[in-house]
């Protein structure tokens, strides 16, 4: 199937020829035609399928459908929410791009940057609003938004909207909105709380499940070392120096842990930089673009501060702590192997951590390979290290001389 066969208007094919794009990916294929229909829609699908071009191109050719006007009163018609101010950045990379041939605007609204300069972009007035929740309900509590107009109503990432706890803002923002709109839900994973959401707002939507989520792209090839957690630094710096070609983006459960590694690949002379919760916007799009341009091989990241953002061509992944959670695994992982690049997924996993594997597995229907030859194996009898709390009656009396020179443990 080619873009003409999904019969897109011209500027939207030399838009998508500029790109690169030679023929459209799954997601597209089976949602724009949807979308151009007029139908709501629930997508599943993950970052890295395409999905932003699935719900921009059809919203752009309907916003260019009514461009009869002479000229056009900018009124936000299109409303884009997404969970991240990353994601947000990137969907509005994605509009401009697509948007190149036609006078259509976009204005990409989030928390945590200066105010008046988004203001000044309001009152000249939009097309396409991306905005995060928040800093749509301020800038709307302050009059500085008019929804009246919108036509299309897009939840990105709705599953990561729900566990940052943005639900209510969200049903509170389509509120705002006109009844008579398109609403389209795009969700890595659907759980009951946005299954009940979407029956909430959307009517009579077409469900598209693209990928399933428990799949992880057959382009990512997977290996697990197991390893005492101690030993984690020293495995991670053996497989930098030795294993993992190219970049990486290197997932710590913690901002903790994240600047304790960010700290000792520095001193280890790597070029490396972070994103996490406590650097702001702008600290963290510089890092980003770093990476993006090459200057930096090494990213660590949290989850929450990783989520959604698109890098091409990332050439490894590497998970110094096991996700608790299996879904996130399948995210964290989907990150390399994307648009046809083959992925590299390295996973170290400690005592403590094993339990997760089982439940990653089942999830992904898939055993990981386990590397067993390197240079600082795990005990397979080892017991997962018991932390124990302050105050406990362990705890009490001396340290002993050999437990003050244990070594700094990694977290
Ligand atoms: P997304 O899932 O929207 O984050 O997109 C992932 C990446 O795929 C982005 O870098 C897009 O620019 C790219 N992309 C989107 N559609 C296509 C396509 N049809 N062919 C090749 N790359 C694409």
């Amino acid at each position: 199937m080619s873009f003409k066969d999904l019969k897109l208007i011209k500027p939207l094919l030399k838009a998508i020829e500029a790109s690169g794009y030679t023929e459209p990916t799954l997601v597209q294929e089976r949602t724009i035609p949807v979308i151009l229909e007029g139908r709501d829609v629930i997508v599943s699908a993950q970052t890295g399928t395409g999905k932003t071009a699935a719900f921009a191109l059809p919203i752009l050719q309907q916003l260019f459908d009514k461009q009869d006007a002479p000229k056009r009163g900018k009124k936000i018609k299109a409303l884009i929410i997404s969970p991240t101010r990353e994601l947000a950045l990137q969907i509005q990379q994605n509009f401009k791009n697509y948007a190149q041939f036609s006078n259509l605007r976009s204005l990409v609204i989030f928390g945590g940057a200066a105010i008046e300069p988004q203001v000044d972009v309001l009152k000249k007035g939009v097309d396409i609003l991306i905005a995060t929740p928040g800093r749509l309900l301020d800038l709307h509590k302050q009059d500085y938004i008019n929804l009246d107009k919108v036509e299309n109503f897009v939840l990105d990432e709705a599953d990561l909207m729900l566990a940052m706890g943005f639900i209510d803002d969200v049903k509170k923002i389509e509120r705002l909105c006109p009844e008579e709109k398109q609403t389209l839900l795009f969700s890595a994973t659907i759980p009951y709380k946005i299954e009940e959401l979407a029956n909430s707002i959307l009517k009579n939507p077409e469900r598209i499940d693209v990928t399933p989520t428990q799949s992880v792209a057959q382009d990512v090839s997977q290996v697990l070392y197991y390893v005492p957690k101690r030993r984690k630094i020293e495995l991670c710096l053996h497989l930098l120096r030795n294993s993992i070609k190219g970049n990486v983006i290197i997932f710590r459960r913690t901002k903790f842990g994240v600047k304790k590694l960010e700290e000792r690949l520095a001193e280890k002379g790597y070029r490396v930089d972070s994103i996490h919760g406590d650097k702001n916007q702008s600290d963290r799009q510089t890092a980003l673009n770093k990476f993006k341009n090459g200057y930096v091989k090494i990213l660590i990241a949290t989850d929450v501060a990783a989520r959604g953002i698109d890098i091409n061509e990332l050439d490894n992944v590497f998970n110094f702590d096991m996700p608790n959670q299996a879904e996130t695994y399948v995210h964290r992982i989907g990150r390399t192997g994307r648009a046809g690049n083959i992925g590299n997924a390295y996973s170290m996993c400690s005592a403590d951590e094993k339990n997760y594997i089982k439940t990653i597995e089942n999830y992904i229907n898939v055993q990981i390979p386990v590397e067993k030859e390197h240079p600082y194996p795990l005990d397979p009898n080892a017991k997962p290290t018991v932390h124990k709390k302050k105050g406990s009656k362990y705890k009490k009396g001396r340290k002993s001389e050999a437990s003050k020179k244990k070594k700094k443990r990694w977290y």
